[in-house]
């Protein structure tokens, strides 16, 4: 298939470190209904700056936050602009987004996408939890009417997060219910966002604009 090999290059030559198709149509908002494809592009912290957030962020963690979502999303938009030069519709969904109607909530899940790509798995810890690189990593949807390699059901990661409870005891705010998620995935079966936001917000202001925390992925067994 010419147009995922081209799409498939783009993403390797901006850095991308994994990348995954999946069919979405059956979870998807109604404004996106004709765009069923979901292409997923994913990029890794590197262990060093994972390590140095088991207490609590740091300035570094932040920077590398917003630049891995940048970098994501200059990436999707160099694959959107290519699919509509194609002649395809194509949107990617911003990596790092919240809806101004309510601010817990995204777009559209990239963990979903990610799921049903075969890629791995969504953690106790509400992250996505990729099957060679762990929980340390950040992603990227670009939704498309192109028809796209699908997994087949049996080829997607089941929960490994076994009786684990590592991220949910060292979460500061309380907020993860130590649940694991289920299938259609749902933030608040999981974790209560508010409190973790507050958190974030009270205690980590003074680290960038206090928009991260990330001890629920430092402190997790399948960091790589
Ligand atoms: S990001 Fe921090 S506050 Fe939020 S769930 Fe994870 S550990 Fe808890
Ligand atoms: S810390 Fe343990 S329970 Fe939490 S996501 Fe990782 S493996 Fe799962």
């Amino acid at each position: 298939m010419e147009q995922l090999e081209t799409i498939k290059k783009i993403a390797e030559d901006n850095g991308i470190a994994f990348f995954g198709t999946s069919f979405v149509g059956d979870v998807l908002p109604r404004e996106f209904g004709h765009l069923p494809y979901a292409v997923t592009l994913g990029m890794r912290y590197p262990k060093t700056v994972v390590e140095g957030i088991k207490q609590g962020p740091t300035s570094l963690y932040f920077h590398q936050y917003r630049t891995i979502n940048a970098n994501l999303d200059r990436t999707a938009i160099l694959i959107q602009s290519k699919l509509l030069k194609l002649g395809v519709e194509a949107v990617y969904v911003p990596a790092s987004q919240s809806l101004p109607e309510n601010a817990f909530r995204a777009l559209f899940s990239h963990k979903t996408a990610a799921v049903k790509a075969g890629l791995g798995f969504i953690g106790k810890n509400n992250l996505f939890i990729h099957d060679d690189y762990g929980p340390a990593v950040r992603l990227s949807t670009i939704l498309t009417e192109m028809e796209l390699p699908v997994a087949m059901e049996s080829e997607q990661k089941p929960n490994r997060c076994g009786t684990c409870k590592r991220c949910a005891d060292a979460c500061p705010a309380g907020a993860l219910y130590n649940r694991v998620p289920k299938a259609p995935y749902n933030v608040s079966d999981v974790l209560d966002a508010e409190k973790c936001s507050f958190t974030m917000k009270e205690k980590y202001q003074h680290i960038g604009r206090g928009a991260v925390c990330g001890i629920c992925m430092a402190v997790c067994p399948f960091v790589k």
